[in-house]
């Protein structure tokens, strides 16, 4: 049995790999997270009893937590998915995204050199640090709309350079470098995941796919930026977790891993998808609407907006013989029966309710 630290597991994408942990696996898990407005340990419930299940509230920017919470639980594995992930926060105040994830990376992987340099030897070389990042550090592709038909368009491969775009994408591309440089210079066994769009249950609802579920309900407007023709690489989350996982045991030091669902669609596709399952699981519609996609709004593009995303997963394939288990017409379903079935989970989270609850509780 491995200890595995898993920062921001409170998170969408932490939760999942923390479920996936307890119960696909034997390891223990210790989830540091500093419950920002995206972090809900509401999304833990499920395991939250477990034994193997220990929650530690810390900043990643406080040097001296960190150093407690490693020489306290001795991890095997350091898994770092804590960060500020929304794009559109990082254009109104990027400070806090160079904070959390530049300056927050730098002194985890300090706590871990440090951490580290005490292991004995079988221990120090089975340690991993790994770093969980985006696609969104490459820049964008060439859109279909560039090309002619038939012609093979490119994909980001572990080679690509690196040319982000927004204060979100930059700063995650300088942590991947801080990570890069922590191998390179000191030796900490590092493995770096960069990954496509993830969607699924518990995903805050300021991002496109829970929006749009949750405006449609309430017959809000659908807004989708510029024309709607960008176009992401959707991966469901718990087959992210999975890739994570094989990543964190049985990748190889040093190396990069590209991750993605081979599922490109446009924002308009994903937003029209999501309105005809919703017509077709809800007959009484609000506001008396023939359908869900009369709400579609196209409103002004995110500045620098990028068009194109899509992952060349083959190494995970080759090398790890990891493949995405759900398509996207499967996730989408499941992730829409979700929101119908959990309305309680996303007016907690919106309204910061739990939050209170759990203050209330201490
Ligand atoms: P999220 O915003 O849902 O969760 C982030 C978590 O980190 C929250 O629980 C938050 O409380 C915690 N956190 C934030 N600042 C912290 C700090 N200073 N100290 C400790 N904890 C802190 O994010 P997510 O969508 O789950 O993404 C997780 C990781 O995966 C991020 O690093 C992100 O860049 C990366 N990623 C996300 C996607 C995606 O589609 N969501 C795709 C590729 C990569």
């Amino acid at each position: 049995m491995k200890t595995i630290v898993v920062t921001g597991g409170a998170g969408f994408i932490g939760s999942a790999v923390i479920r996936f942990l307890i119960n696909e696996t034997p390891h223990k898990v210790i989830n540091l997270d500093k419950l920002t407005y995206a972090g809900n340990l509401q999304s833990l419930k499920s395991i939250d009893n477990s034994e193997r299940y220990t929650f530690v509230q810390a900043d990643i920017c406080e040097r001296a937590h960190i150093d407690a919470l490693l020489n306290t639980h001795k991890p095997d594995i350091i898994m770092h998915l804590a960060a500020e992930s929304h794009v559109d926060r990082s254009i109104d105040g990027p400070g806090e995204f160079i904070k959390t994830n530049i300056v927050g990376t730098y002194t985890l992987l300090e706590a871990a050199k440090d951490y580290w340099n005490t292991l004995p030897e079988a221990q120090k070389s089975s340690f991993r640090f790994h770093h969980i990042s985006t696609d969104e550090v490459y820049g964008d592709l060439p859109h279909p709309d560039e090309y002619k038909a038939n012609e093979k368009l490119p994909l980001f491969t572990e080679q690509t350079a690196y040319a982000p775009s927004s204060p979100y994408s930059a700063s995650k591309a300088s942590s991947d470098h801080l990570v890069r440089a922590w191998q390179r210079t000191y030796g900490l066994p590092v493995v770096i995941t960069n990954c496509s769009n993830n969607y699924g249950p518990f995903h805050f609802p300021e991002k496109l796919i829970p929006l749009v579920i949750l405006n449609a309900l309430e017959g809000k407007s659908l807004p989708i930026y510029g024309d709607g023709s960008q176009i992401r690489d959707w991966l469901y989350v718990e087959d992210h977790a999975r890739a994570l996982f094989k990543v964190a045991t049985q990748g190889k030091v040093g190396q990069t891993y590209n991750i993605g669902g081979h599922n490109e669609k446009t924002n308009l596709e994903v937003v029209t998808t999501i309105c005809k399952e919703l017509d077709k699981l809800i007959s009484e519609k609000p506001q008396g609407l023939k359908s869900f996609a009369d709400l579609i709004t196209f409103v002004k593009d995110r500045p620098g907006h990028d068009r194109r995303y899509a992952i060349d997963a083959s190494k995970m394939a080759n090398e790890l013989h990891w493949q995405p288990q759900e398509t996207f017409e499967s996730g989408i379903s499941k992730t829409i029966n979700w929101y119908l079935d959990n309305q309680a989970w996303c007016e907690n989270v919106q309204d910061g309710s739990y939050k209170r609850e759990r203050l209330g509780a201490l």
